[in-house]
């Protein structure tokens, strides 16, 4: 097992990359501690798969380094590296039995026979695939090929990580939550670094324990699930994490107050500290921070969508939308009525990113 390094990484398909639009990756500094279960989570083409490309050796970095346990490795091969990795789609032997599938990574490395027999066993019990032991792998569903290759990334017990690049994307919905449930398990038995790689906020906030967020090719939050739900760093995290996301809402800087067209509202950072000639000023508020009111911002009721265990409802101020959560029981008012922000949970943002 190792702690994984990233220093000032940057990746670009180019061959001459000048325009910031020409890094896939724009530079990434990271730290994975030994052990640690993490999740990557960012919309489709923010540069995840190459991020994982970039640690197991696929590919090679553009710029900066990659450290195991201080030891640059960033031009060994992924051989080298000692990684499993289990990619977005099953990569299985169609030929051989199912048995053979997860046996041959450790028999590539010479494994004794009877220790291969016993972490197949153990691996196939984990994963429901025991009754199939014996079957050739090309009769499996698509479910069942992507449960070998699952196998296959967690049957070595020598590996420095164990990556997996959304590798529930073919698995049916009720299985999903299984598999998710089960890996999760895995990590709390064997304690192996995993990354696991998602676009789904669901799977990366009940998997990991630090969860790390991407957009547009930089890392915009480190952070525990709790940290990336009460401080957003910034606000694509707001918005892109919880359902719904955070309120963004603009804001200006008024005789050394924040507003919110003109409304006076408490926020949780410094207005000070936003430079006088500073960006583009926003406040975010989670729906779950607002509430209504007898005073204070004066909204028209719109939409209410039922949610289970709340209604969400969409009000709007001078025709900004703002999502109000609603706990069930609770009463919503019709026609127009008066929001109240949670002043400790109510941020501000300049140009995007949090005020500090
Ligand atoms: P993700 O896994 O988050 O969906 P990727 O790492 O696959 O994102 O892609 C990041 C960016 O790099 C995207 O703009 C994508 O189009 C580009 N990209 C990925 N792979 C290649 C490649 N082999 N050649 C050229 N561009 C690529
Ligand atoms: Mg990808």
């Amino acid at each position: 097992m190792a702690r994984i390094t990233l220093e000032a990484l940057k990746h670009s398909y180019v061959p001459e990359p000048k325009r910031p639009e020409d890094w896939a990756l724009k530079e990434v500094n990271l730290d994975w501690q030994d052990g640690g279960a993490y999740a990557l989570l960012g919309p489709s083409g923010c540069g995840k798969t190459t991020l994982l490309n970039l640690i197991s050796g696929l590919l090679k970095p553009t710029l900066g380094r990659i450290l195991f346990d201080a030891k640059d490795v960033s031009q060994a091969t992924p051989e080298d590296r000692n990684i499993a990795q289990v990619f977005q789609f099953p990569v299985i032997y169609d030929t051989m039995t199912v048995y053979d599938n997860l046996a041959f990574p450790l028999r590539n490395r010479h494994v004794p026979a009877d220790e291969i027999d016993r972490r197949v066993r153990d691996i196939a019990a984990m994963l429901d695939l025991g009754q199939s032991l014996n079957n050739r792998a090309s009769g499996l569903t698509a479910d069942g090929k992507q449960k070998i290759s699952l196998g296959r990334g967690l049957v070595r017990s020598d590996v420095n990580v164990i990556m997996f690049d959304e590798p529930l994307t073919v698995i049916d919905p009720h299985l999903k939550w299984v598999l998710r449930s089960k890996l999760k398990e895995l990590h709390h038995r064997v304690k192996r670094t995993m990354i696991y790689v998602t676009h789904d906020q669901t799977e990366a906030l009940t998997f990991a324990d630090r969860v790390v967020v991407m957009n547009n090719g930089e890392v915009v939050q480190v952070g525990t699930p709790i940290e990336l739900f009460e401080r957003p760093e910034h606000t694509f995290v707001g918005h892109f994490i919880g359902s719904p996301g955070m309120n963004v809402l603009p804001a200006t800087r008024e005789n050394g107050g924040i507003s919110f067209f003109g409304e006076k509202l408490d926020v949780i950072e410094d207005a000070r500290a936003v430079a006088a000639n500073g960006g583009r000023l926003e406040i975010g508020v989670r729906p779950e921070f607002v509430t209504f009111a007898p005073a204070g911002i004066p909204v028209d009721i719109g939409k209410v969508a039922d949610a289970g265990r709340f209604r969400i409802v969409e009000t709007r101020h001078k025709g900004q939308l703002i999502r109000v959560l609603v706990p069930e029981g609770d009463g919503v008012p019709s026609g127009s009525a008066y929001l109240a922000f949670d002043a400790r949970h109510t941020h501000l943002y300049s140009d995007g990113w949090l005020v500090k």
